[in-house]
């Protein structure tokens, strides 16, 4: 038997994005009636930011649509929204939050939703007016401005916001350049293989991709004119965006005792190791066990991850003993658009030594399983959006499937989920 908890009387969740307003939602939609303050350093509400390296670059979304709930729901909701307001510092013996105005907010359980912000380069020019990170809807309204005036533009970094940012650029009719020093196209997640077939896609709708090849400077009088890479080649550039990475939004919880490690370390609840403080979204690093695998400490940077793993925390910071916790055992997910490929992506490999293909996801129509051991890790959907649950059933289960029936498309995936749900039949 555990301990009981007193159930919280006040909640305060920083960070007022994907995570922070999912985890506002979850809490009110499980009935948690008591003091809820959401705060967040941007002057938006909570808003979508995929559109931005997609409908909102390519002038297709009307910016009003990327916001996550309309304006009076918060209110509604009884929700304190306090937008413009940064968390500074954090006083978990005295469970308050620092704010940047000097504020102090007190919190009986304490949401850490902060997320990430972009890598840079240090180098010359990287300051230059044209030269631009994306993660906010100012950063697109700025990247915006830039691509309607027109002009070449260099995408420094192949990793999945580069990719589609080079995509749009591409299909709005700009001459693309895009520079990256590993071998592919977002290698890292993808790996060797799978990444070539998205170089061939790009290339193949006219982008210039520099592989192998980093950037050492970039020069310009009063703006950016061209881009000079680790080979000396010096790319003329109207408009440069950067997309090497982010990392945890974490650095104001130095010295607050959290665990802190390339983000915020959760456990399987979403708890930190101080007590009532929790962590979801970008900025979490939680422990992800694949069926039949090790536990591995990982941060992941995707949508459906920050939602879900709000909605969990949500539940468990209002769990007032340990037996009504909800472990957050998700099968990871993201999708990614590049040209007219909807990828989509289930599960999370780290390592595989077997690649399997069904249909021709080369060509746009099929999919690619990563194996592990004979397990399936992971799978990689190019615009086969039907198969879906049946894939996120198969990749959760870790099945053990032989591959030549994974790749015999005259099986039928989710009759092979189905049967997999209900072992002897
Ligand atoms: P964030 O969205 O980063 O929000 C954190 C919030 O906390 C920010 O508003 C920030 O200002 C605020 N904050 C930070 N520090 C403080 C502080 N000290 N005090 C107060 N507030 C603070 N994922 C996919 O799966 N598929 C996609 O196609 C896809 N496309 C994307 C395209 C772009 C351009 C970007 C940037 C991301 C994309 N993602 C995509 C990733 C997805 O948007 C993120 O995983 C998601 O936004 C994470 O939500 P979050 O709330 O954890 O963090």
């Amino acid at each position: 038997m555990s301990a009981a908890l007193p159930a919280p009387r006040s909640i305060v969740i920083v960070g007022a994005s994907l995570a922070g307003a999912s985890a506002a939602d979850a809490l009110r939609r499980q009935g948690y009636d008591g003091e809820l303050v959401l705060i967040g350093a941007e002057r938006e509400p909570p808003y979508e930011r995929p559109p931005l390296s997609k409908a909102v670059l390519a002038g297709k979304e009307d910016e009003s649509r990327v916001f996550l709930r309309p304006a009076d729901w918060y209110e509604e909701q009884q929700i304190n929204l306090r937008l413009g307001a940064r968390a500074v510092g954090l006083d978990a013996a005295a469970h308050v939050v620092l704010l940047d105005d000097n504020g102090h907010l007190p919190y009986d359980r304490l949401l850490i939703a902060t997320g990430a912000v972009p890598r840079t380069l240090d180098i010359p020019g990287v300051d230059l007016p044209g030269v631009h990170t994306l993660r906010s809807l100012d950063d697109a309204r700025a990247i915006s401005v830039g691509l309607t005036a027109g002009g070449p533009v260099v995408v420094v970094g192949a990793g999945f916001i580069g990719a589609e940012v080079a995509s749009v650029c591409r299909t709005r009719g700009l001459n693309v350049t895009v520079i990256e020093p590993l071998a592919v196209p977002m290698a890292r997640a993808l790996g060797t293989e799978v990444g070539g077939i998205f170089a061939d896609l790009h290339r193949a709708h006219g982008v210039d991709l520099r592989l192998g090849e980093g950037v050492t400077a970039i020069h310009g009088a009063d703006r950016v004119e061209e881009v000079v890479t680790s080979s000396g080649a010096r790319i003329p550039a109207a408009t440069v965006i950067i997309g090497v990475g982010v990392r945890p939004a974490d650095g104001w919880l130095t010295g607050s005792g959290l665990t802190l490690a390339d983000g915020v370390v959760v456990n399987e609840y979403c708890a930190t190791n101080l007590p009532d403080v929790y962590a979801a979204g970008d900025v979490a690093r939680w422990p992800y066990r694949p069926a039949g695998g090790a536990k591995t400490l990982v941060r992941l940077e995707h949508y459906d991850n920050a939602i879900r793993q709000a909605e969990n925390a949500a539940r468990n910071m209002l769990a007032t003993t340990s037996g009504e916790r909800v472990p957050y055992a998700p099968v990871p997910y993201f999708w990614t658009e590049q040209f007219d490929w909807m990828a989509q992506y289930i599960g999370y490999a780290e390592r595989w030594n077997q690649l399997v293909y069904r249909g021709d996801p080369v060509s746009g129509a099929g999919a690619i399983f990563y194996l592990d051991a004979g397990r399936l890790r992971a799978v990689l959907s190019i615009n086969r959006i039907r198969d879906l649950g049946a894939l996120r059933k198969l990749v959760g289960a870790g099945a053990q499937l032989d591959s030549v029936l994974l790749a015999d498309e005259s099986l039928d995936l989710r009759e092979l989920a189905r049967r997999l749900e209900v072992p002897g039949q």
